[in-house]
């Protein structure tokens, strides 16, 4: 067995996301794909995980459960298979946005057994944003609106998006203080703002990857960060430098911030 080797199984392994993490595996030699699950009735189930997502014959074969011999799951999915994954009990990357209050403490409490990695959104690029907004927010102070605009592809289910919501987050604790007090979801109707209110904004269409925009409305100035994921390949690569991390870890919950820091 090679040590230097990552062995993975994606969890999700038909979906968009499940396919581009396959194909990345299968093209990193420092993992080895050994596994794939996809949902039970699924027609993809027998299938070989390297021609579902177009990269060839890769000798491994989507399945119910994942083999037992994986180091790391990466799981992209929806939050209610995402819970019900957490039962394997292995450690884990969770990709899967939209999760609840109540299925992210269930996340929590699995993380006391398993090392598990928590992230809206795994791009290298997006958890450096979160950064800068996050001192944004602090250094420019209420006095600066913080709106948030996010755009993504018509098949997206949840909105705001995880990678929204991160942002808003750090924006928020830029201030000290928490999102649930100063979010303000779309405006309709009379809706004045109110100093300190970060607004949050999603569109819908096409075949957007993913786009985020973090605006500071001063009177004087504005100062915007952008963010554009170009491909979902950029999630895949962070997702499996979070599997080479997870794989290693002691039991706990963790972010992308600790997998950027190891
Ligand atoms: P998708 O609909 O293309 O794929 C989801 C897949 O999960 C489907 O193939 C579905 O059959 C499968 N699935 C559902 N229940 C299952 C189960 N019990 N067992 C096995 N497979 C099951 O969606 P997608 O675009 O791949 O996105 C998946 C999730 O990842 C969403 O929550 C999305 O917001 C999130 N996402 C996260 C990031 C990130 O960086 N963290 C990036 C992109 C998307």
């Amino acid at each position: 067995m090679n040590l230097a080797l990552t062995r993975v199984a994606v969890v999700g392994a038909a979906g968009r996301m499940g396919r581009e993490v396959v194909r990345a595996a299968l093209e990193d030699d420092s993992f080895e794909l050994v596994g794939g699950v996809v949902e039970p009735e699924a027609p993809e189930r027998g299938a070989d995980l390297g021609e579902l997502c177009g990269w060839g014959k890769a000798g491994v074969v989507a399945t119910e459960d994942p083999p037992g011999d994986a180091e790391a799951l990466i799981e992209f999915t929806e939050p209610e298979a995402t819970v019900h994954h957490l039962s394997y009990g292995r450690p884990v990357v969770i990709g899967t946005t939209g999760l609840s209050d109540e299925q992210l403490a269930r996340a929590e409490e699995a993380a006391k057994g398993v090392p598990l990695v928590l992230a809206p959104n795994m791009s290298v690029g997006v958890n450096l944003v979160r950064e800068v907004v996050r001192e944004l927010s602090e250094k420019l102070g209420a006095g600066y609106d913080v709106e948030i605009v996010e755009v993504h592809h018509r098949n997206k289910v949840d909105a705001p998006s995880g990678t929204a919501l991160l942002l808003a987050r750090a924006a928020a604790e830029g201030r000290g203080r928490e999102l649930d007090e100063v979010a303000v979801y779309g405006r309709e109707g009379r809706a004045p703002r109110e100093e300190g209110e970060i607004g949050i904004h999603a569109l819908r269409g096409g075949a957007v990857v993913g786009e985020h925009r973090v605006v500071f409305y001063g009177l004087g100035e504005e100062v915007e960060v952008a963010h554009r994921a170009l491909s979902r390949r950029t999630f895949a690569a962070g997702a499996l430098r979070a599997a080479r991390f997870v794989a290693r870890a002691r039991p706990g919950f963790y972010s992308m911030r600790d997998v950027l820091g190891a």
